[in-house]
């Protein structure tokens, strides 16, 4: 007999301060779904996997420089402790890792939940990397001082589109990037606000005109903002044809 049965959306995290978990994840949204079992969080500490006295997970960096690199024998040890099958994405965090997309966001939320790698210092051993497969992910190009705050958005990304866990199915299919697209200006009461009202089409209860202004909306922001986006935008506006979607790839 086949189970019908999915499993929970998991992730695991391995981090050298546990103690950060589930943090922001506890909290509104995500954290009513993890209360509530609709997804699984565990933080696990990189430290438990070294081996000498002093707990060491650190060393200098070959060839000379400043700071820190974790090294790749704790580092490992710790990944294969999880004993996650492969199915599950491994990523680690990186600054010069591929840029989060929401793309992305949405293949990893439709799988089993992702391994995440937290870096700390000046980064990771690259053995561990290659030995691992572990996919490089940035969220912007800005140094963070860990990985951990990286992490945390890439769950919360993932976790506000597992099913069940926001109210209306609709509000992850028409915001910034489900079509290629920043989200057009939103507005709400008072109708007035220091002189300022609202753009009389959102009264006109026309939901034709009110869907043709805020698709104009998030086109003109897109392109003034993101020129990178509307170059690869999957639908030209103009002709109404399809155009070939973005290429999304996550190897390395
Ligand atoms: N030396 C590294 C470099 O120049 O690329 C920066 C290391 S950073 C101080 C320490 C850790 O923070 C990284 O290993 C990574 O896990 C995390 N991190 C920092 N910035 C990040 C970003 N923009 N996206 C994802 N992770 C980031």
């Amino acid at each position: 007999m086949t189970s019908t049965h999915t499993p929970i959306w998991r992730a695991t995290v391995l981090t050298l301060f546990p103690e950060m978990f589930p943090g922001p994840l506890g909290i509104s949204l995500a954290g009513r779904a993890l209360a509530s079992g609709l997804w699984t969080l565990e933080a696990r500490d990189i430290r438990a996997s070294a081996t000498d006295r002093h707990r060491s997970v650190d060393d200098t960096p070959a060839g000379g420089g400043p700071g820190m690199v974790l090294r790749a024998d704790v580092l490992a040890a710790a990944i294969d402790a999880t004993g996650l099958p492969q199915d599950h994405p491994r990523l680690v965090m990186s600054p010069r890792g591929r840029p989060l997309t929401q793309a992305r966001v949405a293949e990893l939320a439709a799988g089993p939940g992702p391994l995440i790698v937290c870096g700390r210092f000046e980064g990771i051993d690259q053995r561990v990397i290659d030995a691992r497969g572990l996919e490089e992910v940035s969220i912007g190009d800005y140094v963070l001082s860990g990985g951990e705050i990286a992490a945390m958005t890439v769950i919360d990304a993932c976790v506000r589109l597992l099913p069940g866990v926001m109210g209306k199915l609709e509000s992850g299919t028409d915001e910034s990037f489900s079509d290629g697209l920043l989200e057009y200006p939103q507005y709400t009461r008072p109708q007035i606000f220091e002189d300022r009202g609202i753009p009389e089409v959102l009264a006109s209860g026309d939901h034709a005109k009110v869907a043709k202004w805020r698709r104009a909306e998030a086109e003109r922001l897109t392109e003034s903002r993101r020129p990178d986006l509307w170059a690869a935008r999957p639908i030209a506006p103009e002709s109404g044809k399809k155009r070939k979607p973005p290429k999304i790839t996550t190897d390395g």
